[in-house]
């Protein structure tokens, strides 16, 4: 029974998923993205996401979805060609998850395994529905921002950035520090051509774009000790913070404390900084960390998008700035 089962599963998964894969991407050695649109290459307009508030997955219209993403993620008095930029970095990251998912579904998050995305801003997308946007910001809000922001995902619908006719890691953050965007590679694991350093402006504007993280000296060292346990603190704290050396965006790329080298990553994901981009003090009772700008720093700055539209660019000069190379397409 239980192998009957499997196999009728099995013959599902081929009647249903197939075909919709093979729709977007014809397999040949292995898999092909979807042609580019000047050849004729669609991608789906309907995609499954996984509701993380309601634990379920749904298929939901690409361009409903992305009018719940923007809202979710960009704060909705920011300027018009700025949120239409982010409106197709948030299709053009869907779609990327999308299509790495149909490669390999086995590769899935085990968050949600039968769905490319989700609704958890802390692991794919933030995303609200209209009920949860009234409910979040009232009904005055709604009337005066909900069919702006709507429209400027209309205005950019089926627009992505593709980079050697596969959508990119369209990747983004509130607001980068020290003038310029984090590269990839410095970052995560992997180097991306359009995802490098680039200049950018006007990250002040933001509130709490300084901030400050004071923990007691006894925590510091524990916390630092738990991860490092040969890290050692002797009685002139002065001689606690050491080295450091700094990514081409000038974050810290690695820390040397009590002696060990660590990551300015892992550092930030230790004490729960905004940043990499931080300074640290020691004094008779504290460490202070001065940290500048939030977010990972890889990709578009929300507030640096904000000031170049301010400034009179459009939503694909944004883009063109913060994704180097990459192209916009219709599908
Ligand atoms: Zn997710």
């Amino acid at each position: 029974m239980k192998r009957l089962l499997l196999t009728y599963l099995g013959c599902m998964a081929v009647i249903f998923i197939l075909p919709a894969a093979l729709a977007a991407i014809s397999s040949g050695d292995g898999v092909r993205l979807p042609a580019p649109p000047s050849e004729g290459g669609t991608l789906p307009t309907e995609l499954n996401v996984y509701f993380s508030d309601e634990g379920q997955t749904r298929a939901i219209g690409i361009e409903e979805y992305v009018k719940g993403v923007l809202p979710a993620e960009m704060p909705a008095l920011f300027a018009p060609e700025a949120q239409k930029a982010q409106a197709v970095a948030a299709r053009t990251y869907v779609y990327h998850k999308y299509l790495n998912y149909v490669k390999d579904p086995a590769a899935a998050s085990p968050a949600h395994p039968d769905a490319a995305v989700c609704t958890d801003p802390a692991h794919c997308n933030a995303y609200y529905s209209e009920q949860q946007l009234i409910q979040r910001h009232g009904q005055k809000w709604a009337e005066e921002y909900l069919a702006k922001i709507r429209s400027y995902a209309d205005d950019t619908a089926g627009e992505i950035l593709v980079y050697d006719d596969e959508p990119i890691l369209a990747v983004f953050h509130a607001a980068s520090a020290g003038g310029a965007t984090e590269a990839s590679g410095d970052v995560w694991a992997r180097d991306l051509p359009y995802l490098v350093s680039v200049k950018s402006a006007g990250e002040e504007a933001k509130a709490g774009f300084v901030s400050a993280v004071s923990v007691s000296r006894q925590e510091f060292t524990a916390k630092i000790k738990e991860s490092f346990p040969n890290a050692e603190f002797s009685e002139n704290s002065g001689a606690w913070i050491g080295e450091r050396t700094r990514t081409q965006a000038n974050h810290i790329d690695t820390i040397t404390v009590g002696g060990a080298e660590i990551k300015g990553t892992q550092i930030r994901a230790m004490f729960g900084l905004k940043s990499t981009y931080f300074d640290i003090a020691v004094d008779e009772k504290n460490v202070t960390f001065t940290v500048q700008g939030a977010g990972h720093g890889v990709g578009m700055s929300q507030y640096g998008a904000n000031h170049m539209a301010e400034n009179g660019a459009d939503y694909k000069q944004i883009l063109e700035n913060y994704y180097s190379g990459a192209k916009i397409v219709k599908y």
